[in-house]
């Protein structure tokens, strides 16, 4: 990005409604935001002289006082599984990821919400990084936007899903990550439903709360052990949240139509798989819409986690079934490059 950027504004931080009070600033009709809105998020528009409903001289005139940005992609890294690592370079010099993860018909994008993340959770690569900042909401939606052009360009589809479970805990970038979802969201903007974009927690309580009052999506939630001492020990933001209460937020989450809350498991060998564990889980989700996702630990040489066998982890699903659960063990996509959950570090540009 050019210096001159540095003092305009980037149109795309805006949701419709802040682009809205944006142009009446300016003295203009609002109708305008309505127009511009919309160039903003096609494919292939880079330039407000391709606004070609916009006059020459309103053009000109934005072009004096904002721009728009976009990534610049320099890492794209396909896995053995069809899995599709892409490598952000920010304006800072600070690189971020994003995963897409193809699933038959469907294509799923795993965006991040901050470069490394504060939360500290003992299983997860990106808390040794620490954390870093958090992402715009034109950095959010950008890497939709980059990909869904990677997409296009090599006639791979378009992107179905959104998760965000990439770096960062979106819970603690909260107004950034709501204007991004507005802006995803927006029928104007990238268009995605509330049934096609999730968010992933691993509980900021007051944050689930917000969420519910201020958006319709789905919600994730990384649970990871069924009691408050080994939750504590593997997650330290179970100290200030305790399992008890972020149960609570999610019976109270108003969740899109027919959805149910997204319950993520890792097993962690000798830690959270036992059959005990398997039955707690089971009675703690008594009563909560759910389904389970069990996620065998993705090992990684720099930290100590190991998987359980293949036979205990069936054993651990089959429990869950018994009781009439939803589960799923999700196979382990793109670890081959660094792409899986947990996986995600990557180091400032010299
Ligand atoms: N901070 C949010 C969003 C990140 S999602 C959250 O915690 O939900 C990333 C997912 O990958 C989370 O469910 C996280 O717990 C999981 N994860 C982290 N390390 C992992 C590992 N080593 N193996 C498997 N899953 C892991």
């Amino acid at each position: 990005m050019n210096s001159i950027n540095k003092e305009k504004i980037d149109l795309k931080n805006f949701t419709r409604d802040d682009l809205t009070d944006f142009v009446r600033d300016h003295g203009l009709s609002p109708y305008r935001a309505k127009q511009i809105f919309s160039w903003l998020y096609r494919p292939g528009i880079t330039d407000f002289s391709q606004m070609t409903d916009l006059g020459k001289k309103l053009r000109k005139s934005l072009d004096d006082q904002a721009f728009f940005s976009s990534l610049t992609t320099r890492v794209r890294e396909q896995s053995k599984d069809g899995t599709i690592k892409y490598g952000f370079l920010l304006d800072d010099g600070n690189m971020i990821e994003s995963v897409l993860i193809p699933d038959g018909e469907r294509n799923t994008l795993c965006v991040s919400s901050q470069v490394g993340c504060a939360m500290g959770c003992l299983f997860c690569l990106t808390a040794t990084m620490g954390f870093i900042r958090n992402l715009t909401p034109a950095e959010i939606v950008n890497q939709v936007c980059a990909v869904r052009d990677d997409l296009l360009q090599r006639r791979l589809g378009t992107i179905n899903n959104l998760v965000f479970m990439g770096m960062g805990e979106p819970l603690a970038n909260f107004a950034n990550l709501l204007s991004a979802l507005k802006i995803l969201m927006d029928q104007l903007g990238l268009n995605f439903s509330e049934r096609r974009t999730t968010v992933s927690t691993c509980g900021l309580v007051p944050g689930i709360k917000e969420l519910g009052e201020k958006i319709k999506v789905n919600l994730a939630l990384s649970l990871h052990a069924v009691n408050d001492d080994i939750r504590g020990q593997l997650m330290p933001v179970n100290k200030t949240w305790n399992i008890a209460a972020l149960l609570d937020a999610c019976r109270q989450y108003p969740l899109p139509r027919r959805k149910r809350i997204m319950i993520e498991y890792i097993l962690l060998r000798d830690i959270n798989d036992s059959e005990k564990d398997a039955k707690q889980l089971a009675e703690l989700m008594r009563g909560i819409r759910c389904k389970i996702n069990l996620l065998p630990c993705n090992e990684t040489p720099d930290l100590p986690y190991r998987q359980p066998s293949a036979e205990k982890i069936a054993c651990f699903q089959q429990i869950l079934l018994d009781s009439g659960y939803t589960v799923i063990v999700r196979s382990s996509r793109g670890s081959d490059i660094s792409a899986a959950c947990g996986q995600l570090s990557v180091s400032k540009e010299p």
